[in-house]
């Protein structure tokens, strides 16, 4: 921790040097997913970063306590019905069927780009009567009112009091007054349009609802991060994150909530992490501008060429700063794909290589501890993985020239050697966060067997056997490795 880490805060639009409440630890709370259908590879992106921005203060030393919640009621459409529940309707299941359906898709799909599981994964459900007593504070304080059994926020009282609704998302009040931001059936039951509700009255069809104080109905959706983000962080705690769409309205609610019930600001460091795009357009599924993770992986999508594997998408998604929006083409994927192999090559090169003793300090044993140097410095910069992805090169340019010769370890220092050793391996495995495959060689092993297998395949493609040329293929499939056809030839990819 004797490096200093800086970190742009939205809610000042400034970078600021990260002094926790706590010294030595860190509460973080991140925006979970709705799991009312399969995650998409946008969500991953968020996910991904912070996953990266939890490992580094774990590298750096802090004692971190990681809160990541699922929103499993509550986040209504547009229209005003529970994601929840429509989707629940449609798939004719129960909804916390569904909704445990896709918990578990969305962990399985974590797992897969080897982000780390939150110390706490709380769910909306499971905090009702927190959310109850949350309400009840609010209302106690006059930032609430009832009407008809729901009982909404009053942002105008609010406002008038804190002067402070809307700072977050850089919003005016005045313009937020006339401005309706969600489609309650019931609005002519708010004081002010930009009015939200914390606690619905639930119709009768309307199957998740408790019963409260107030009607049988269910909280509003920015209500769940408020409480359960305090309730396991304390009042006050040290960093929330999520996507930049959730500044406004969730999070700007989040923030007049806390302080309509206790009075305080949560939050020291709001972080937020920018769209992923494709083909430089939002990935939108309406228009057909979308691809699911798996269809990047098997290649299975007229957007790319083949499958990339799941940690060339990561390698992929740590090339560009979080707080920039990222532009997902085959192009982009084709060069990830070979910077990661690169990368892991250099690790493999690396791991198994000793320094043979009598080394010198020269300007290349002092190059090296400068860019190690500068692989914390980039991080310590606001989490800037391009450029510690770019130095890590530099160090694979070294190792490379270690393996080939081009450099004699004579001109490297024992100690340095050894320190760029743990760095390099530390930052590749537990910074970015990739996958420790197994030992090398066996690695080398899978890899020829699975071409092997292809070349044979295609020995009997060429002879018209498609016999066995469909049972290789399904059989691999069936243990998750993915094969696709191309002009270039067959290529494979893990899937899973
Ligand atoms: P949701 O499940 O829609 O509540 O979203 C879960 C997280 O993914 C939130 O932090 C969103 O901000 C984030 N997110 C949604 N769409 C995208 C996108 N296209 N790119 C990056 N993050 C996204
Ligand atoms: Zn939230």
């Amino acid at each position: 921790m004797e490096n200093k880490l800086y970190v742009y805060n939205s809610k000042t639009r400034k970078k600021e040097l990260f002094e926790p409440i706590n010294p030595g630890h860190v509460g973080m709370y991140v925006c979970g997913p709705t799991v009312y259908n399969e995650v998409h590879l946008g969500n991953v992106r968020t996910f991904v970063s912070f996953d990266v921005i939890y490992r580094y203060l774990k590298y750096s030393g802090y004692k971190v306590r990681y809160v990541r919640n699922i929103t499993d009621v509550g986040h209504l459409t547009e229209s005003g019905e529970d994601k929840v529940l429509k989707r629940a309707k449609l798939e004719q299941l129960e909804p916390m069927e569904l909704v445990q359906k896709y918990t578990n898709m969305f962990h399985e799909m974590m797992s897969i780009f080897n982000t780390l599981n939150p110390d706490i994964e709380p769910r909306a459900t499971g905090h009702l009567i927190e959310q109850m007593e949350m309400v009840q504070e609010i209302l106690d304080n006059g930032y609430a009112y009832e009407k008809n059994g729901s009982v909404y926020f009053d942002t105008l009282k609010f406002n008038d009091d804190y002067k402070s609704y809307g700072k977050l998302s850089g919003r005016k009040i005045d313009e937020l007054l006339t401005e309706t931001r969600d489609d309650l059936k019931n609005q002519d039951e708010k004081r002010h349009a930009s009015d939200f509700a914390i606690w619905m009255k639930a119709s009768d069809e309307h199957i998740m609802k408790w019963n409260s104080p107030w009607s049988v109905g269910f909280p509003g959706w920015h209500l769940e991060c408020s409480v359960m983000s305090t309730k396991y962080l304390g009042e006050t705690f040290d960093i929330h994150g999520g996507g930049n769409d959730l500044k406004f309205p969730h999070h700007e609610n989040e923030i007049a909530q806390n302080i309509g019930a206790r009075g305080v600001e949560p939050v020291k460091y709001w972080l937020h992490s920018n769209m992923l795009l494709m083909n430089g357009r939002k990935m939108s599924k309406s228009d057909g501008n979308t691809i699911s993770p798996y269809e990047l992986f098997t290649g299975e999508s007229p957007h790319v060429s083949k499958g990339y594997s799941p940690m060339a998408v990561r390698f992929f998604m740590l090339q560009s700063h979080y707080r920039s929006t990222l532009d997902l083409t085959d192009q982009a994927m084709q060069a990830a794909e070979k910077g990661y192999k690169k990368l892991m090559d250099a690790a493999h090169i690396l791991n198994s290589m000793e320094h043979p003793g009598k080394g010198e300090v020269t300007d290349k044993d002092k190059k090296i501890l400068s860019i190690l140097e500068a692989m914390e410095n980039d991080m310590n910069d606001d989490f800037n993985t391009p450029k510690a992805l770019a130095d890590t090169f530099e160090l694979v340019n070294y190792i490379n020239k270690l393996k080939d010769g081009h450099l004699d370890f004579k001109e490297i220092s024992v100690d340095t050697f050894n320190k760029m050793k743990d760095t390099f391996v530390s930052f590749v495995y537990d910074v970015f966060g990739f996958r420790k495959e197994a030992a090398g060689d066996d690695k080398g092993m899978f890899e020829g067997m699975v071409e092997l297998l292809i070349t044979i395949r295609n020995e009997a493609r060429a002879n018209k056997d498609w016999a066995t040329s469909d049972l290789i293929r399904d059989k691999l499939k069936e243990i998750g490795i993915q094969l696709k056809d191309g002009k270039d030839g067959t290529s494979w990819s893990k899937v899973g």
